[in-house]
């Protein structure tokens, strides 16, 4: 059963990782009534890494789940009320909008999107059942568990060089599949990779099915310009090949041509009193620290915003 419980708060911020955290510290700060909805898994994509090296101010690095830690701590140090429930559905036709979180439903002045982004898969025989099993989206968590394997890294962005050049320091040789001729990513990455002589690269080809029944043995690949299929011996696969964001659960709330949130004036949605930050909308950058300044951007915008619309 379904409590109708209305609370109403001045900011509803909706996600958990770096950008709604942000925003939540900086709107508690200016003493405006705030509730984070931060999902049954919440934290975002940093609680799945590792040793972040470039978030300023951690000239040693500091693990992933260590820093969300760190940045819910401060939140709630200043009296942000954080709700480990998923977000089930929200009114967002006018404030103030009803969010329902869980079993219970709130009621918030504005609203901050900060759903983040999550990664997309191949979505071909035998992936679903061994994503995390050998199939992986995150070469920085996972690639330790490759020490001297056989890997291959599916994509032609920025993602997948990184991810290969990750994996460099621990697999035997890392395998580069992209569907194209040529490579998408950035001219920096890619001269590094192609310099890596750890790694190969197979262009024109698409991976349409993975071998193996407890573990990957291999992986069947088809070349798309040849119609011909072969097999490859690998013990693990990383797919890098882009993000969705997450933003289907959103009615009303206009998105781009990719399913982002469309965004205008730096963090204003299409309706007003609700305002978005972080990879939600951003599919550029996707960096933590960018996260964290588009929820600190959020924050201030939503003040003002309050303010204008009650005095
Ligand atoms: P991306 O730039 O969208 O590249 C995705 C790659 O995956 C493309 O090469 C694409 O192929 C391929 N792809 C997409 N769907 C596929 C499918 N179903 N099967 C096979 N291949 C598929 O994504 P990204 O690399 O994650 O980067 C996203 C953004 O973050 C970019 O703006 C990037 O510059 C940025 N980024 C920056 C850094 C950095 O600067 N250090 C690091 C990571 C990401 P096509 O080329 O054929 O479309």
């Amino acid at each position: 059963m379904r409590f109708e419980i209305f609370i109403m708060y001045d900011v509803i911020i909706i996600g958990s990782g770096p950008a709604g955290l942000t925003a939540a510290i900086y709107t508690t700060r200016a003493n405006l009534k705030t509730l984070l909805i931060a999902g049954g898994k919440w934290g975002g994509q940093l609680m799945l890494t590792t040793l972040v090296e470039n978030y300023p101010g951690f000239p040693e690095g500091i693990q992933g789940p260590d820093l969300m830690m760190a940045m819910r701590k401060q939140a709630e140090k200043f009296g942000a009320e954080i709700i480990n429930s998923d977000f089930v559905s929200g009114d967002f036709s006018k404030s103030p909008f009803k969010i329902t979180a869980g079993d219970k439903t709130y009621e918030g002045k504005s609203m901050i999107i900060s759903t983040g982004a999550d990664p997309k898969w191949l979505d071909i025989p035998g992936e679903k059942e061994k994503i995390g099993r050998g199939i992986s989206s995150c070469a920085p968590c996972d690639a330790f568990f490759f020490k001297g394997k056989n890997v291959i890294v599916v994509g032609g962005g920025d993602s997948a060089m990184e991810e290969a050049l990750v994996l460099t320091n621990f697999a035997n040789s890392v395998t580069m599949i992209h569907r194209k001729d040529s490579l998408r990513a950035s001219q920096i990455l890619q001269d590094r990779a192609k310099k890596n002589p750890k790694i190969k690269f197979l262009f024109n080809t698409e991976a349409t099915k993975i071998l193996g029944d407890k573990k990957i043995t291999g992986v069947e690949l088809k070349n798309n310009k040849t119609n011909e299929f072969s097999k490859i011996d690998i013990d693990g696969v990383f797919v890098a090949i882009g993000h969705i964001p997450n933003t289907k659960i959103f009615k009303g709330i206009e998105l781009d041509e990719k399913g982002y949130v469309k965004v205008r004036d730096h963090t204003k949605t299409n309706i007003e009193g609700v305002f978005v930050a972080g990879d939600v909308h951003d599919s550029h950058y996707r960096q933590a620290v960018t996260a964290a300044g588009y929820g600190c951007a959020a924050a201030l915008e939503s003040e003002k915003w309050l303010r204008k619309t009650t005095t």
